[in-house]
């Protein structure tokens, strides 16, 4: 692509979902963090396969992922770990059984407490989630370690229910059913690129009954990407915003395709009312409500 070629529409506007105003067109960058999204899900879930266990007897210190982060080994290595910082938002620790280790997973806060709390007194080294509750009560005041209020708080505040049958598990909160699919992990970045066209007020466009290159050329209407000379001025471009075919108006979007009198006779040759009677209060914020009525 030419550096210096001019892009009315911004490409963060493009690549949204065609129902909030974007054309729907996929980012290399983001489907391929999404496609490594697939091999931290099985690194969290999948522990009989045979490459987790060996990346794991590799690379992690007792299969603790979230501990160690460090982008150091072999390429495929780095990409999990460089994939697992840019997901670990989206994924969501599961209390089941309670059976997980306190220290080594970020099951409390967003990262693990043995990260967060220096002095870790050895006989509170191998607690479980579960030894934080005594029928119910929260008794992390009375261990030996020194917890910060703050995680303390967090604990305390913690809604636990203890389910045996249940083991402790990572879910993905980007999907309903928990389960991590590209899919879900690419719509899940996309939600972070979003800008502020998110309702779906844009499905109308493609479900229009013309051809496709139409639908396109409404599309860059209600996003004010005409290059009419207005917008190109507007740009920076050198060229005179003269309407050239009346010389009275601007060439704007609304001028060009409705005020311009050579536009009218061209509605008007069409079959369709002169635009000018639709246009009444409109200006080019709400230019979709002109061709709606058209
Ligand atoms: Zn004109």
């Amino acid at each position: 692509m030419n550096d210096h070629a001019m892009h009315i529409v911004r490409w963060n506007k493009i690549i949204q979902p065609r129902n909030k105003g974007g054309l729907g067109i996929r980012t290399a960058r983001l489907q391929n963090t999404a496609l490594l999204g697939k091999l931290v899900w099985s690194l969290l879930q999948s522990k009989n396969k045979l490459w987790v266990s060996l990346l794991e007897d590799k690379y992690l210190k007792e299969g603790k992922l979230f501990l160690d982060k460090k982008a150091v080994g072999s390429s495929t290595w780095k990409a999990i770990t460089k994939t697992l910082s840019i997901l670990e938002d989206g994924f969501q620790f599961k209390i089941g059984d309670g059976e997980t280790n306190i220290w080594f997973q970020p099951w409390i806060l967003k990262q693990p407490l043995c990260d967060l709390i220096q002095d870790i007194s050895p006989t509170d080294i191998c607690l479980k989630i579960k030894d934080l509750w005594n029928h119910e009560r929260c008794i992390i005041e009375s261990l030996h370690t020194t917890f910060p209020s703050t995680i303390t708080q967090a604990i305390q505040n913690l809604n636990l229910c203890i389910i045996p049958s249940i083991e402790d598990t990572w879910i993905w909160n980007g999907n309903l059913n928990g389960e991590y699919s590209t899919r879900s992990g690419y719509h899940w970045l996309l939600s972070r690129h979003e800008v502020e066209i998110s309702q779906d007020t844009w499905s109308w466009i493609w479900k229009l009954p013309v051809a496709a290159s139409v639908q396109f050329f409404i599309w860059q209407t209600c996003h004010r990407s005409i290059p009419v000379k207005a917008v190109l001025a507007h740009k920076g471009v050198n060229v005179s915003s003269d309407c050239p075919f009346c010389h009275n108006e601007d060439e704007t979007i609304l001028h060009c395709l409705f005020h311009c009198s050579r536009s009218v006779a061209v509605w008007q040759g069409c079959g369709f009312p002169n635009p000018n009677s639709l246009c009444i209060g409109v200006d080019v914020d709400n230019i979709d409500r002109v061709i709606h009525k058209m």
